[in-house]
């Protein structure tokens, strides 16, 4: 593998499809030291576009693991306010954004629990102004993830560092379709393929989806004028991007009032440096009532105590089994990969763009229209070969969407 040649087209990839960047756009770029070999080749061919302006936001695993071990309490009783307004000021300013990720799954697993959750309350609260920005599409978003050594340990243990990281790319490269020839037509073909799901969904008008698998057993009603939503999205200016890459999924919204039954996790979940394993959810009307998690349940039971949204499913998303990701047969350990693998929800806040009309109304109205609302966002996958998912109108008529893991539409 050419691992120089491969950059140089994911960074292709991300400026023309990802981001699709043009003359007089603005570009933000959140990065890490493993980050910045793609962050270069992007924001070179970035300025050849006719970019005007790119702003960096650079973090560092070790020292954010040093400041939760060892900064005083103080530092996570409020969250910085001029950083909040530089950056809401910066949308302000149109500027547009890249996370090219290079995550650590364990990388809080020495810290106190109680430190990470309050400081999770701390920084949700101060930045709910700035998650409008992307959760409506106000400006155009992407996130896409690049190898780190503790990503590659955690996902092949087994192999020694530079294996690792050699493996994790190639997979990388295979799941984001890299490795083909052309990439950038064959997310074009992929994107035609998933709006012809996505159409088949919104015109069946399901008033609910029934999940049947080994521990799971759920019923999902759908909120009305619910919007299913797959590959590229729009800009609230009407510019084309993709939010992730990889992207497998049509995603819709849940009625946060109308969910009942059993749901199984099928995949570990890494919730910001952290592991929960082996878990599920009971829900009745909407809210998880009863839950366990064979694998960090502490975990859980701070997510699910952030706020009242916390307990409620806020998207739900169909992924096929077959797709360039679940056919590399690896589990990731990282959500951006594993959730594009499997079928899905999320817990805590929906997205706006999966609901008619929700950018006219009010926080409050939307609630009572069934839109959950919440400081997080976390996904969790539910799918697999064994897992049919139905959809049912309203006058009881069934269309099997998913089933051995296959599309049936
Ligand atoms: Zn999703
Ligand atoms: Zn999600």
């Amino acid at each position: 593998m050419d691992l120089n040649k491969n950059l140089e087209k994911y960074a292709d990839l991300i400026v023309n499809i990802g981001l699709g960047l043009h003359a007089g756009d603005k570009l933000g770029i959140r990065l890490s030291e493993h980050s910045l070999p793609l962050a270069r080749l992007v924001a070179k061919r970035a300025y050849e576009k006719g970019v005007s302006e790119i702003d960096l936001d650079f973090s560092d695993d070790s020292i954010t693991l040093d400041r939760f071990l060892h900064a005083p309490d103080e530092a996570f009783e409020s969250f910085p306010e001029y950083r909040v307004n530089f950056l809401e000021n910066r949308y302000k300013d149109n500027f547009n954004v890249l996370s090219l990720a290079a995550p650590n799954p364990d990388l809080l697993k020495p810290a106190d629990p109680a430190r990470i959750a309050q400081w999770q309350k701390v920084a949700g609260k101060a930045n709910k102004p700035l998650m409008a920005y992307t959760m409506q599409n106000r400006v155009k978003w992407c996130i896409a993830a690049v190898a780190c050594p503790a990503w590659a340990k955690a996902a092949f243990p087994e192999l020694p560092e530079e294996e690792a990281m050699e493996k994790l790319w190639k997979n990388i490269f295979l799941a984001t379709r890299i490795d083909q020839d052309d990439p950038i037509q064959a997310w074009e073909d992929h994107d035609r393929e998933l709006k012809k799901h996505e159409k088949f969904l919104n015109e069946a008008r399901f008033d609910r989806v029934h999940y049947k698998g080994p521990g799971t057993d759920l019923m999902v009603g759908m909120v009305k004028n619910h919007v299913w939503k797959g590959g590229s999205g729009f800009s609230q200016k009407g510019d084309r991007f993709f939010a992730n890459i990889p992207t497998e999924e049509v995603f819709s919204m849940p009625d946060a009032d109308r969910v009942d039954g059993t749901l199984r996790a099928t995949m570990p979940l890494s919730v910001r440096g952290q592991i929960v394993d082996d878990f599920h959810f009971v829900f009745k009307d909407g809210k998880v009532v009863e839950y366990d998690a064979g694998v960090g349940k502490q975990i859980l039971d701070d997510l699910l105590a952030m706020d009242e949204g916390a307990r409620r499913l806020g998207e739900i998303a169909l992924v096929a089994d077959n797709s360039p990701i679940s056919n590399t047969g690896v589990l990731f350990k990282n959500t951006l990969f594993d959730e594009n693998a499997s079928c899905h929800f999320a817990l805590g806040a929906a997205y706006t763009e999966n609901l008619v009309g929700s950018t006219e109304r009010s926080e409050e109205e939307n609630r009572k229209l069934g839109m959950n609302n919440s400081l997080i966002h976390v996904d969790f996958m539910v799918g697999s070969k064994d897992v049919t998912v139905t959809g049912i109108k309203e006058d009881g008529t069934e269309i099997v969407l998913l089933k051995d893991g296959d599309w049936q539409i």
